[in-house]
């Protein structure tokens, strides 16, 4: 199943990426994982994107297009993936299509999960992540077992440098301005599934598992 899953930053993408993606086996690419990824190693892109993701800002859609072209030649998305937070504008939208119309494959759903303006923030502050394996938690929605320590690893959780209140409002304009047309440019193939993100975790996971009619 090839899938995308936009949304406002906070809207739960990634927590429901990783049971969508264990559940249905196939790769979960987030290219804000990827930055991320990129920075820690201190490579040349990753150095180029922490400028970007530390003001707010998109990093620019053709270093973000390289990385994600050459991710989808990878032989393990063959069978199927799922695209977190990519496209986030329309002209990555368009490019996205060209590449799949070279590899001679269709997306089967545009996942679009959606939360009030008004939720973003507390959902963003109170976010903790793995600085191993980028599991994400919340210090209130979705604690770990045990206070600053990753239930699957046992590392240290975070709080991302981007999410603090300052950056998320600044990214929050960048959704509204750049991302939320890209929703509309998918409505237009009829290829979307709304659903409200305002709800339990286990609850959002029902509503993408009707969305692509599998149980997960
Ligand atoms: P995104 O990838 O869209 O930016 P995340 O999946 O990282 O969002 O979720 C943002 C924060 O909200 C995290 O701290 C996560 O644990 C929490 N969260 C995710 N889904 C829900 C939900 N349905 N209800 C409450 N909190 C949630
Ligand atoms: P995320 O992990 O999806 O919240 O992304 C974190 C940050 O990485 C974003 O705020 C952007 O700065 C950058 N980023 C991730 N995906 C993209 C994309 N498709 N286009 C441009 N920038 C991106």
């Amino acid at each position: 199943m090839r899938l995308l899953l936009v949304g406002p930053p906070g809207a739960g993408k990634g927590t429901q990426a990783a049971m969508i993606c264990t559940k249905l086996g196939i790769p979960h690419i987030s290219t804000g994982a990827m930055f991320r990824e990129a920075m820690a190693k201190g490579t040349k892109q990753g150095q180029k994107a922490k400028e970007y993701i530390e003001a707010g800002q998109l990093v620019p859609d053709d270093v973000t297009v390289e990385i994600v072209k050459e991710r989808l030649m990878e032989s393990d998305c063959s069978q199927g993936f799922l695209l977190d937070g990519f496209p986030r504008t329309v002209a990555q939208a368009q490019v996205l299509d060209g590449i799949l119309e070279e590899l001679g494959i269709k997306l089967d759903k545009v996942i679009s999960i959606e939360l009030p303006e008004e939720k973003i923030l507390e959902r963003l502050t109170g976010r903790r992540v793995c600085t191993k394996c980028g599991a994400t938690y919340h210090t209130q929605y979705n604690p770990p077992l045990q206070e600053g320590k990753c239930n699957e690893c046992q590392s240290d959780l975070i709080q991302r440098s981007d999410d603090t209140e300052a950056t998320v409002k600044r990214r929050l304009v960048v959704y509204r301005e750049e991302t939320a047309p890209v929703i509309t440019f998918y409505d237009k193939k009829e290829l979307v599934c709304h659903i409200d993100g305002d709800k339990p975790i286990s609850q959002v996971l029902n509503s993408v598992g009707q969305c692509i009619g599998r149980d997960l």
